[in-house]
């Protein structure tokens, strides 16, 4: 038997043990998302057991060096244990910005120091990031922005607002985008992290049409921020952002693939939805196996060091439209009962909760729109 063989032989017989029942069913809701943190909200025990169990093998991040709180896998063995978790339909252990965005950026640009001391939290779930980038005026045209940090001796001091920061009345800390150049652009950007529990930080949620609240205006007024908190060096936080987005958008882009695939669709079909609808669902599954395989083969290549820069931007426009188009099929297959808005039956309206959430994939870490320019200019060579 070769090394994978067995690594997937250990593997399934460690998950069959160790990953709760409760953890291998479709979650119903956002709700029921982990997202760990100084102060953790589980709707049920076995959330912390499963996160637990996963994080003390490194498993939350299986292909980060240990040292950082990873599992250590090569790219062979970190595939088998997503196809086996696959396998088994578990549910993520830990829903993380750190995971998906900050910590490959740290990983890149960070000191040791900035490392050890966040990577490990991370991958335990100790610490809930936000995302600082975004402005008023300042989304599309990020560079744009205008929060500034002044330099002050061993320390800067931030002022200014942020928007649409999702979570950021949960989060613990932010990685935030700070101009620290007035005079350039892009060339005078810098890239903070700071503890949102820092004086002069202050948040305040935005309502949405779905009812929810998951995101906020911030706003810093003379926040004290260490140096030793700024992540590459002073003014070429453009570089880092630019590297963190391309992880949020490939983060993004596995929205397409489905939380647990498309089997509420297959099921629909079934049980005979009409010839129209069936149609439908049939070109939905085939558009989903097709970008299923496009997202393996991008992956490997992404490990391989291969992937074109502007990949992610392929993957999130196609991966957002998918999923956008799984939850008008799910809203037409469920007829007027998915409308449902509070009952029981529907788990508190999540299918129409989330078929209105699944609305702002196609803005969310950049706009599908700007996607497409990136995909005309820099991998189709058209003219800007
Ligand atoms: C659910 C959700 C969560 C988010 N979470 C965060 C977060 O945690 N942290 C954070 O910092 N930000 C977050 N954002 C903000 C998000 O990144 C921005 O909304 C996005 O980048 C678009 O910017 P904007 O809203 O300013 O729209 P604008 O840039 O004003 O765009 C408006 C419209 O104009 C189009 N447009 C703009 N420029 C061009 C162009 N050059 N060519 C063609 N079309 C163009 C856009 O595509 C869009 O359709 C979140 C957004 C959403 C919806």
């Amino acid at each position: 038997m070769s090394d994978l063989d067995q690594f997937r032989q250990e593997t399934r017989a460690w998950l069959e043990e160790n990953c709760p029942q409760t953890m291998r069913t479709p979650m119903r809701s956002e709700k029921e998302a982990t997202w760990g943190g100084r102060n953790p909200e589980y709707a049920h025990p076995d959330q912390k057991l499963w996160l637990d169990r996963m994080a003390a093998r490194g498993w939350t991040v299986p292909d980060w060096p240990t040292p950082y709180g990873g599992g250590g896998l090569t790219p062979g063995e970190t595939k088998i244990l997503r196809e086996e978790l696959a396998r088994i339909r578990a549910r993520n252990p830990l829903h993380s910005f750190g995971i998906s965005m900050l910590g490959p950026a740290l990983l890149k640009y960070g000191t040791e120091e900035q490392k050890l001391g966040h990577l490990p939290k991370i991958a335990r779930g100790e610490i809930r990031w936000c995302q600082g980038y975004s402005e008023p005026n300042a989304g599309s045209d990020l560079a744009g922005l205008q929060t500034s940090a002044e330099d002050a001796g061993d320390h800067f001091i931030v002022n200014g607002q942020k928007v649409w920061t999702s979570y950021a009345d949960k989060a613990d800390w932010i990685f935030c985008l700070v101009r620290t150049d007035k005079a350039v652009k892009q060339g005078g950007i810098s890239f903070l992290l700071f503890d949102m529990a820092s004086e002069g930080v202050s948040t305040r949620p935005i309502l949405l049409i779905s009812g929810n609240s998951p995101f906020c205006e911030t706003f810093f007024d003379n926040v004290k921020v260490p140096k030793a908190n700024l992540v590459g060096d002073l003014n070429k936080g453009w570089d880092v952002a630019k590297y963190l987005l391309g992880h949020e958008r490939e983060m993004i882009s596995a929205m397409g693939l489905g939380a647990t695939g498309s089997d509420a669709l297959i099921e629909a079909a079934r049980k005979g939805a009409d010839p129209l609808l069936r149609a439908q669902i049939a070109l939905f599954q085939v558009r989903a196996q097709a970008f299923k395989a496009m997202s393996e083969r991008f992956i490997d290549e992404l490990k391989a060091g291969r992937a074109h820069p502007a990949q992610p931007s392929m993957m999130k426009y196609y991966g957002t439209e998918l999923n956008k188009t799984r939850h008008e099929l799910l809203m037409a297959a469920g007829g007027s009962d998915a409308l449902e808005w509070e009952s029981d039956a529907t788990h508190g309206g999540a299918p129409a909760r989330t078929w209105l959430r699944t609305k702002a994939n196609s803005i969310e870490g950049g706009t599908s729109e700007i996607q497409l320019n990136i995909i005309a200019k820099r991998i189709l060579d058209l003219p800007s």
